[in-house]
C-alpha cells in the first residue's frame, strides 16, 4: 500500500525524523485557510500515489493565502500521469541550501534492506545510479543485526558529507528512517529530497512510503489511512469481496486456481495475440461463492470481453471446480462468451458435466493453449 506524501511524513514525524508543519485540504477555501494558520510562505502540493509531481506543475509556493487558494484551484482536478488531484497537502515553506537523496528499501538479490544515500538528490534517483553511480552510497543491513550506529557514518563519509553538523544530523535520520521501515513493515522508505536549510537545518521535504499489505494487520492506523477512492472501482470492489485480484488493461477476463498457473495463463495469452484484463487467483477451492465473487469483480469491468476459466485439478478436483462453476453460471447471468479449460485429477468428468449442462456461450477445452486461442477469437 503506497502512502500519500502526507501520510508518510506522518509516520516519519512519528518516528523522530524532522518535516515541516503542514495542513490537509481539499478545496482553495481550506487551503486558503491552511495558508493562514500556518503563516508566511506555505508550499501547495498535490497528493497523488506517483513521483514527479513538481515537474507536472502539481507543486507551488504561495506567498500568501490568496495565491495559496489560486494555486489550489488550479491544481485541484489536475491529471498527473493519469492520478486526478483530490487533496492537497499545504506546508511552510522552507528555504532550501542543499538537496540530498535518502532511502530504505528491499534488495530482494542479497535478502536485505538496502540503504542508499547521495547528495545529488531532488531529481531522478535512476538517472543519478545511471550517470554517476559512484555518487550513490549503497549499503546493506542484516535484517537480525538491525542497523548499526557506524552504517549511517559510513553512508554519509561515502557520500561525501563533509559538513560535521549535516553529518550528525544525517547519521541520526538515517537509523530512525531504518527503524520506521522495520516498525511500519514497509517496502519503500524514501526521501527524496532530504534538504539542507540555509540554517543548516536538516529535514525531509518529500516522502515516499510503501507498506507491506500483509503486514497491514498489524498496523490498523496505518491500514485506516488508505484512499479508498482513489483505487480502481474493480480493485476496491475485489478488496471488499476478499478476491485475489490485479486489475489490467486488455479485454480477456481471467481466473484460474492458483497464482503460479493465472500467471501462466496470462503470458499464454498475450503469446496467442490476446490481452489480459486482469489477474484473478481463485486459491485453492472452487466452491460457488468464490466463483460467483470473482466473476463479479470481473465482470464489473467494462472491458471485458470474454473470459478464461483455467483450472488444473490438483487437491480440488475438477468435477467439484465444475460444480461450483455450474452453481455460479445458475446464480448470475453472463453473457460474454466463456471459455473453460480443465485438467488434472477428474478432468474428464469435470468436462462432461459442464459440456452437457452448461448455457451455450460456455466452451469447454482440454489443454491451456487451446482454450486461450479459444478465448480470443470469441471476443
Ligand atoms: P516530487 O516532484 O513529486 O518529487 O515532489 P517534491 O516534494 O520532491 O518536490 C519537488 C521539488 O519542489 C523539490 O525538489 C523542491 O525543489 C521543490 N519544493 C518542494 N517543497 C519546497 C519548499 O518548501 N520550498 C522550496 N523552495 N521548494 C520546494
Ligand atoms: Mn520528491
Amino acid at each position: 500500500m503506497d502512502l500519500y506524501e502526507h501520510q508518510g511524513k506522518e509516520l516519519f514525524a512519528r518516528a523522530g525524523i524532522p518535516v515541516s508543519e503542514g495542513r490537509v485540504a481539499t478545496t482553495p477555501a481550506e487551503a486558503r485557510r491552511a495558508a493562514e494558520e500556518l503563516g508566511g510562505q506555505v508550499v501547495v502540493k498535490a497528493q497523488v500515489l506517483v513521483g514527479g509531481r513538481g515537474k507536472a506543475g502539481g507543486i507551488k509556493l504561495a506567498d500568501s493565502p490568496a495565491e495559496a487558494e489560486a494555486h489550489a484551484a488550479a491544481i485541484l482536478g489536475m491529471d498527473i500521469r493519469g492520478h486526478v488531484v483530490r487533496r492537497l497537502w499545504i506546508e511552510k515553506a522552507s528555504d532550501i541550501a542543499k538537496e540530498y537523496y535518502l532511502s530504505v528499501t528491499f534488495d530482494r538479490g542479497e535478502k536485505k534492506p538496502l540503504l542508499m544515500l547521495t547528495t545529488e538528490g531532488g531529481v531522478d534517483i535512476e538517472e543519478v545510479a545511471e550517470r554517476s553511480p559512484d555518487a550513490l552510497a549503497r549499503l546493506h543491513v542484516d535484517p537480525l543485526v538491525g542497523s548499526q550506529p557506524w552504517q549511517g557514518r559510513w553512508l554519509v563519509f561515502t557520500a561525501g558529507i563533509d559538513d560535521p553538523a549535516e553529518q550528525k544530523q544525517i547519521t541520526a535520520i538515517v537509523d530512525k528512517l531504518y527503524h520506521a521501515f522495520v516498525d511500519f513493515d514497509a517496502m519503500l522508505c524514501e526521501v527524496n529530497p532530504l534538504i539542507v536549510t540555509p540554517e543548516g537545518e536538516v529535514k525531509a521535504l518529500d516522502s515516499k512510503f510503501t507498506v507491506d499489505d500483509n503486514a497491514l494487520y498489524r498496523h490498523p492506523d496505518v491500514a485506516e489511512m488508505r484512499d479508498v477512492e482513489a483505487a480502481d472501482p474493480q480493485e476496491q470492489l475485489a478488496r471488499e469481496k476478499g478476491v485475489t485480484y490485479v486489475k489490467l488493461d486488455g479485454e480477456i477476463g481471467i481466473l484460474g486456481n492458483g497464482a503460479g498457473l493465472v500467471m501462466a495463463t496470462l503470458d499464454v495469452i498475450d503469446q496467442v495475440g490476446g490481452r489480459p484484463a486482469n489477474f484473478c487467483d481463485l486459491g485453492g477451492g472452487g466452491d460457488a461463492q468464490g466463483v460467483v465473487d470473482a466473476l463479479e469483480v470481473i465482470t464489473s469491468d467494462e472491458q471485458v470481453e470474454a473470459i478464461l476459466f483455467n483450472i488444473f485439478g490438483g487437491i480440488t478436483r475438477c468435477d467439484e471446480v465444475g460444480r461450483g462453476i455450474l452453481a455460479a453460471l445458475g446464480k448470475m447471468t453472463i453473457d460474454l462468451p466463456i471459455v473453460v479449460r480443465l485438467d488434472g485429477t477428474n478432468a474428464e468428468e469435470g468436462r462432461r458435466m459442464l459440456t452437457e449442462a452448461a448455457p451455450s456461450n460456455l466452451y469447454v477445452e482440454d489443454t491451456m493453449l487451446s482454450a486461450a486461442e479459444r478465448v480470443v477469437s470469441l471476443r
